[in-house]
């Protein structure tokens, strides 16, 4: 059972028409279109929204290792290339951490 809230003021919209006005502040709003009214999340909505965090949260992760690794192994042990393969690899998943940060409120 949805149980709409009021976006601006939180006024609890049940038993109310689908759309309309709120009573308590005048804000327009519509149930069936989402505009104006702050519904409860789902439980999809809600586990879509760890995933998405968690995706970002593993490739921030392992971005970094790789990046640290291929420093350590450019700079440390002198493995040539390290950081233009390893070191690449890694920046490469931290832009995509990044690209799936940004992409975490869509949809
Ligand atoms: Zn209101």
């Amino acid at each position: 059972m949805i149980i709409p809230e009021c976006r601006k003021c939180g006024y609890d919209l049940t038993g109310m028409p689908t759309s309309g006005k709120c009573p308590e502040c005048g804000q327009d709003y519509d149930v069936k279109y989402r505009t104006g009214v702050r519904l409860p999340e789902s439980p999809v909505e809600k586990s879509q929204r760890i995933y998405a965090r968690a995706r970002t949260i593993i490739l921030a992760a392992i971005g970094v290792i790789l990046l640290g690794v291929g420093c350590y192994a450019q700079f440390i042990l002198d493995f040539e290339m390290a950081i233009y393969t390893v070191g690449f690899l890694g920046l490469m998943l931290l832009l995509g951490a990044g690209i799936s940060y940004i992409s975490e409120s869509d949809d």
